[in-house]
């Protein structure tokens, strides 16, 4: 009877499937011929656990250890009439797992990016398999049949046994070795999650992205990119909880608990214009994402290219370049690349006798500031003109005619945007870094690339707690990005109107998110590790929803005109009327189209916020002016006092001056006085409203 158990030896590890549906290892502690089945034990929270299975659902899940002579039939070969060599095509094979794998050839709905969320656990695999044929009744083998099977001659059962012996040696020590192996595994935190996983993308058919592929036009283009786990991950044994199996679609294996504690994956898949495995390089990742875009500045268009994650996710990795140890290689991140294929096109013949000229900015943009990176942070204003072209005051813009001049203001840039900081990524992950290549033709806009490294988006609405530096960093954090996801959206769908107002950033990258030829590109990157998980899923349903929505670009080139689109919006700017806050009605825009994770609170903050960010400017304005009206007052009260020292003065003359001087100083001050108590009230207000924030959905964005 021992062959009935094929390779299942005492002590070895085999999967088996609980009652409630997961799969895990077990120890095989005995083989009962009686009633073909095995008994198995595991450990679970720390006790010891049995059960007896039967052999069929053993060699089920354990194909492998099935009989040999089973395992051996070839489908073609008709099966010798042994109920036991029957069961072999039961045995659910990887073949026919990968049934669940998505689909291949199939073109997915483009209206709903997520393919759906399943709870895909290992045990799924098992049961979404196609139904095993029902074994042929057992009437139909004849006795005759049954019994020459069974009745091997004696001698080569003696063969048998033998080879069996010297076989259960071998699978003994294999066994213990791989027992050895599994109990440093099964000591990883979550080494029941990790099987699930493991057992989940053996049944995947990988087809992940070639440079074969082919490049898509896209107006809007939303990818996702997945880095490799990094040191300090791996040596706190995180799990990978990312899976890509395939060009455009990203999973991320969630671990999720039952009530009575059983864990298992809930598998959520998401689908964007590409996918990029943490195998990708950045030239690989530009060649799908910013390189298209660089033919649409030729084209006197103005393309933005965003990387949008968490902090820690890759973001500088791939806009920037690779940061190891303390040196950046910028020349392999996509603003060297993008500057690259700019001089490259510039020779083409039909851009040549255009003759453009090519130049670069690069600066910063802090809780609603901007600071200029090629002029040692100078802090500059953004100042909108009667025509609504944004402006920023004195950025500086430099002449690039090569590559190379191009890296060697990154590296300005980079060394200023981190000059001071412990950390490179304390400060850059507070700050939206934004890289423009700007092309002039006799000194007139011709295109724009802005490539824009954003800050890091886990700083959501989690600001009550904080001082009030974090929360209002928080704030315009939160806020800017849920504009720029508001103004890409509206630029797909050609909106009359965008909230671009209600952020620094949108408010800067205006012009490039508004005329039919603006492209942009979003780039969401994500830590691979589970312990990131929640943001991950963030970073995905953000990315999700700046696409959703996404229009035909045909439809949208055949549809309005830019002009068209200016019209209404200069409509709708006419009705706002003198006197009302242009940023506070797009903040109010903002908050309603993003009612989901904007709570009333939350919006009566960002209120404040942005009241307080414009009161601070006014004050710090009105208080320059006043500085330098105090020197001017200076200098006409000592030419007062000289007079005075003059035995003859005009003593009338004295008196009418100084009270003069003095109303004006009081006039001045007061007013002056006014705004900062106004102000600091502003201060109170918002300290107020970030007590009551209660977002709907903590660190959303
Ligand atoms: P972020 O800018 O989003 O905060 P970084 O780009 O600084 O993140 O990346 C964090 C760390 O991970 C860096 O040490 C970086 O070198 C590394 N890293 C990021 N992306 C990758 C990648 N695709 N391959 C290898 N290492 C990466
Ligand atoms: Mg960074």
């Amino acid at each position: 009877m021992a062959g009935i158990f094929g390779k299942i030896l005492i002590g070895i590890y085999v999967e088996i499937k609980r009652s409630d549906g997961r799969i895990h290892q077990a120890m095989v502690t005995s083989l009962n011929e009686d009633n073909e089945s095995v008994t198995v034990e595991w450990i679970e929270n720390g006790d010891t656990k049995g059960k007896e299975i039967d052999l069929e659902s053993i060699f089920a899940l354990n194909p492998d250890l099935a009989p040999e002579e089973e395992i051996a039939q070839s489908p073609e070969t008709p099966p010798p009439a042994l109920s036991s060599s029957v069961k072999v095509n039961k045995i659910p094979t990887n073949k026919n797992r990968r049934t669940i794998a998505p689909p291949k050839n199939e073109t997915p709905a483009r209206d709903n990016r997520v393919v759906g969320t399943t709870r895909a656990r290992p045990s799924q695999q098992t049961e979404q398999a196609p139904a095993p044929p029902a074994p042929p009744p057992i009437q139909h083998q004849t006795l005759q049949q049954q019994q020459n099977a069974r009745r091997k001659s004696n001698c080569v059962k003696e063969v048998e046994k033998l080879q069996e012996k010297r076989e259960r040696r071998r699978m003994q020590q294999q066994e213990l070795r791989e027992k050895r192996a599994q109990e440093v595994d099964a000591t990883t935190p979550n080494y029941e999650i990790m099987c699930m996983i493991r057992d989940f993308r053996a049944s995947l058919d990988y087809r992940p992205l070639t440079t074969a592929d082919l490049i898509e036009e896209h107006r809007i283009c939303v990818c996702v990119r997945a880095r490799p786990l990094n040191k300090k991950e791996m040596s706190v044994k995180d799990l990978d909880v990312i899976t890509i199996p395939s060009k455009d679609v990203v999973m991320v294996h969630e671990p999720k608990q039952k009530v009575d504690l059983t864990r298992y994956l809930e598998n959520q898949t998401f689908r964007f214009d590409y996918a990029f495995d943490d195998t990708t390089t950045n030239e690989m990742v530009y060649r799908f994402t910013a390189r298209p875009l660089v033919e649409t500045i030729f084209e006197r268009g103005m393309a933005t290219c965003f990387a949008y994650g968490q902090t820690g996710s890759g973001k500088t990795h791939t806009m920037g370049g690779d940061f190891s140890g303390k040196n950046q290689d910028c020349s392999k991140g996509i603003y060297a690349l993008a500057a690259r294929d700019v001089f490259l096109m510039l020779k083409k013949p039909n851009y040549k006798k255009l003759d453009l000229q090519v130049y670069a900015t690069f600066f910063e943009i802090y809780s609603g500031k901007v600071f200029d990176l090629l002029n040692r942070k100078a802090k500059l204003r953004v100042l909108e003109d009667g025509k609504q072209q944004v402006q920023v005051v004195g950025l500086q813009e430099r002449e690039v005619k090569c590559t190379e001049d191009v890296l060697k203001l990154i590296e300005v840039g980079n060394s200023c945007r981190t000059s001071g900081q412990t950390s490179a990524n304390a400060h850059s992950s507070r700050s939206h870094a934004v890289f423009q290549i700007i092309l002039r033709r006799r000194g007139k806009m011709h295109g724009k690339f802005s490539l824009i490294d954003l800050a890091g988006n886990e700083r959501g609405a989690d600001t009550s707690s904080a001082d009030r530096q974090t929360r209002l960093e928080g704030a315009e954090i939160n806020k800017s990005l849920l504009a720029l996801k508001e103004c890409i959206r509206a630029l797909g769908r050609n909106k009359p109107h965008t909230p671009f107002r209600a952020s620094k950033l949108t408010q800067v990258l205006r012009d490039s998110f508004i005329g039919e030829n603006s492209r942009t590109c979003m780039i969401a990157t994500i830590s691979p590790g589970m312990a990131s998980c929640e943001n991950t899923l963030n970073t995905l349903r953000y990315a999700n929803r700046v696409k959703e929505l996404t229009v035909d670009p045909s439809a949208v080139m055949e549809g309005r005109t830019g002009g068209h689109q200016m019209t209404q919006l200069d409509v709708l700017e006419a009705q706002w009327g003198v006197g009302s806050s242009p940023q506070r009605d797009d903040l109010k825009l903002l908050c309603e189209q993003n009612e989901e994770e904007v709570s009333p609170q939350l919006f009566t903050f960002h209120e404040a916020v942005s009241q307080l960010v414009e009161m601070e400017e006014q004050v710090l304005e009105d208080h320059r002016a006043v500085f330098q009206e105090s020197i001017r007052w200076l200098e006409d009260e000592k030419v007062l006092i000289e007079m005075t020292e003059e035995v003859d003065y005009d003593v009338d003359s004295y008196a009418t001056q100084l009270e003069q001087i003095l109303d004006q100083k009081i006039d001045v001050l007061t007013e002056l006085r006014d705004k900062v108590k106004a102000f600091r009230s502003a201060l109170q207000e918002e300290e107020q409203a970030s007590k009551q924030i209660n977002p709907k959905r903590p660190r959303a964005l």
